[in-house]
């Protein structure tokens, strides 16, 4: 439940503009005053007009030399300023009121505030702020806050309204000293100074967040989130889960049946998953390994336990190939046990559909395994007991929570009331390693698991960056290679702004390789063709009917197809570190050396060539998500949507390291020795979003 507002009568807020502060979450006097500035703007001085820089926030000092009205379409204002060295500014306005006139005067002098750019007349500015001033107007003494806000709340509102705040609103100090620094200063003085920075504060200190002040909120900031994650680690340990203990010989004879022997790696995570199956807690467990360490033998065991104590398990992946692989691999390992395993995803017929949602409520069924159609309100399952969820991260909150409901009335069918507050167990599988830092934050809460060795007689995958321009020699190594037996991966560009447009570029990539490569079988894959298609096109590969498959991105994960030694991905600078990695693990499963070319065209954004180098220079998949994190940042890292967690406002974990560690210790301090101030820190910094935590 929503909680109602409650302001003080001293601040003054009427219901127009309380309206707005819930929007953002702020319901007490406490929220106003720790709404914090995100940024600042620097009024206390002028710069050149010379001195500007393209996109960077600046205050500078003109003189007006013209003004003009233009008619082109619409009504706009043109200005051309110099400052007193005479360089020249053009300042515009798209839209605009009698006192802009007033102001922009020929021969008036205007400070003006706002970030210039390249416009049709030179550097310009458009809409930004101005006041008429004269040589003795004094400059502002101090940083100018820019608060985060919405619609139809200015800035200047913002400022009238932290005045007041600061006059009447106390916050108490909650947090006791063993915790704290002592060079940090209270609650109390670091929001202040945050909101009116004193003159003497080094402005860059605080625009790069490096002060005191600073240190205090962040650390407030992220103590909250550590306490957070204590709490949902409490919650999830005082659940109940069934404990599967393996009663039939099921697990047994599919060990005895592997056609390998599981590397060291893989029997050490497979201990621990066996180990909290067997506890009558929900695991929740992250199993965690490079592309092609082998995580669907352990998924297929974690079924096998849950099967063999006589309970349902379900085995979830984001898309219909990823899961329709892990399907046929499970079926192939499981039937010939008697173990049975059907098919769900929006793709079956509706007759078929019908027949698994029998099977499955009637426990004929013992392993499900398909794509978001097992989530379905159809779906009735009975005694579910294991829920393996491929590629976690491509999953939201909801659809995790809708397992666990699922699972809840799976007990109720199969007359176990007596099961009612229970939840599965979860195994989530990802290729996408955890650096450290997220993995002390936002998957705190989480056990992992990690893989940390190939299957044996793997050779690394080398990779090349080649010029686009250089596309001939790579259509000649493909065919030199296919000649020796190998198959290849052809991965078209990604085009973000046009699915219709990256559609057509993979159906002109088949059409030019098949030309000139006309003694080869290529096959194609890509996000339009029906299920079906892809399974046929998928199984020619596998099969070695196909020589080389060109496809667009729907083959990024998960494939598995050991004689393909070749992946060649085309403008490899427009895809995501992460999306480089994952597409060049499809190669270097079988025994053969294998190579990745990465397909380059000039002109490399300094981003996209720093991607390229990493690719080049290692094939480690911890290194490239560290590298990723540092190139992207963690919002996007997690992707906020996936995560459903808020992301943090002022700390930044990569940068901020050494405050998420004192956090994460003090926050299991506090909840030790004096767990009230816990629950009231919280209450204050996540009173509007602790909902968002609990998933
Ligand atoms: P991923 O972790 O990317 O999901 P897979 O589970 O698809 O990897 O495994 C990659 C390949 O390695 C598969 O062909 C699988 O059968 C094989 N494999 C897995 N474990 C072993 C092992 N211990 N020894 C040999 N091959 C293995
Ligand atoms: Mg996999």
């Amino acid at each position: 439940m929503i909680p109602l507002p409650c302001f003080s009568k001293d601040l003054k807020i009427t219901p127009a503009l309380g309206e707005k502060l819930a929007k953002l979450g702020l319901m007490s006097d406490q929220d106003v005053l720790l709404h914090i500035p995100l940024r600042y703007e620097d009024e206390t001085r002028i710069t050149p007009v010379a001195d500007l820089r393209l996109g960077v926030f600046a205050q500078v000092q003109v003189t007006v030399v013209e003004q003009s009205v233009q008619y082109r379409g619409r009504r706009s204002l043109l200005v051309t300023t110099q400052d007193v060295a005479g360089d020249v500014l053009v300042v515009r306005f798209l839209s605009f009121y009698p006192n802009t006139l007033a102001a922009f005067r020929e021969g008036a002098l205007v400070r003006i505030q706002g970030e210039p750019r390249m416009g049709h007349y030179g550097v310009e500015m458009v809409h930004p702020r101005f006041q008429k001033v004269s040589d003795a107007t004094p400059l502002s003494e101090h940083l100018t806050p820019v608060y985060p806000t919405t619609e139809g709340l200015t800035q200047a509102a913002w400022r009238k309204l932290m005045a007041r705040a600061m006059d009447v609103v106390d916050l108490p100090e909650i947090l006791p000293t063993q915790i704290l620094d002592e060079t940090w200063p209270t609650l109390n003085q670091a929001v202040r100074l945050l909101h009116a920075p004193p003159p003497d504060v080094n402005p860059s200190a605080l625009t790069e967040r490096d002060h005191p002040a600073w240190a205090r909120i962040k650390f407030e900031e992220l103590l909250a989130q550590q306490i957070s994650l204590t709490q949902a680690k409490l919650k999830r340990a005082s659940e109940h889960a069934p404990s599967l203990q393996a009663k039939s010989d099921v697990l047994n004879r599919f060990v005895a049946q592997l056609p390998f022997a599981l590397t060291g790696a893989q029997q050490r995570a497979w201990a621990l998953i066996a180990d909290d199956m067997h506890r009558s807690q929900p695991m929740h467990r992250l199993l965690q390994g490079d592309v092609g360490s082998g995580k669907t033998v352990l998924a297929a065991l974690a079924c096998a336990q849950c099967v063999a104590a006589g309970w349902q398990a379900a085995v979830m992946a984001p898309t219909e190939i990823l899961a329709e692989q892990l399907f046929e691999k499970l079926r192939g390992w499981f039937e010939p046990l008697g173990v049975r395993v059907v098919w769900l995803a929006s793709s079956v017929k509706k007759k078929d559909k019908t027949q698994a949602y029998a099977e499955i409520t009637a426990h004929e069924a013992h392993i499900v395994v398909g794509t978001h159609a097992l989530i379905q309100e159809a779906v009735q399952f009975h005694q579910l007991g294991l829920a393996v969820i491929d590629e976690q991260h491509r999953f939201g909150v909801a659809q995790r929570l809708a397992l666990r409901h699922k699972m809840q009335s799976s007990v109720l069918m199969a007359g176990r009331t007596d099961l009612a507050d229970y939840a599965p167990h979860q195994l989530m599988m990802s290729a996408t390693p955890i650096p450290r830092t997220l993995a002390l934050s936002y998957f705190a809460d989480l056990d992992v698991a990690i893989i940390d060795e190939l299957p044996p007689n793997r050779t690394p995958v080398v990779t090349k960056l080649i010029d686009q321009q250089r596309r001939g020699d790579v259509v000649e190594k493909v065919a030199r290679d296919v000649a020796a037996g190998r198959q290849v991966y052809w991965v078209c560009p990604l085009i973000e702004e046009s699915e219709a447009l990256e559609l057509q570029t993979a159906i002109d990539t088949h059409a030019t390789l098949s030309e000139a490569l006309p003694e080869l079988r290529i096959g194609l894959v890509h996000g339009r063709l029906n299920a079906a298609d892809k399974r046929a096109v998928m199984q020619a590969f596998v099969a070695h009917e196909l020589d080389v498959l060109v496809a667009t991105t729907v083959i990024e994960v998960g494939v598995d197809v050991a004689n393909a030694s070749v992946m060649v991905i085309e403008h490899a600078e427009r895809f995501g570190l992460a999306q480089l990695h994952q597409l060049r693990g499809r190669v270097g499963r079988g025994a053969a050396h294998s190579t990745c070319i990465l397909l380059y065209d000039k002109p490399l954004s300094a981003i996209a060539k720093q991607r390229l180098k990493t690719m080049y220079e290692t094939t480690d998949g911890f290194e490239v998500a560290r590298q990723d994190l540092l190139l992207r940042g963690a919002g996007e890292f997690l992707g906020t949507r996936q995560s459903g967690l808020p992301l943090l406002r002022f700390a930044d974990i990569e940068m901020d390291v050494e405050l998420l560690e004192r956090a994460r210790d003090a926050a299991a301090w506090l909840w030790q020795h004096n767990p009230q101030a816990a629950t009231a820190h919280l209450k204050r910094w996540l009173a509007q979003r602790e909902h968002y935590l609990a998933g």
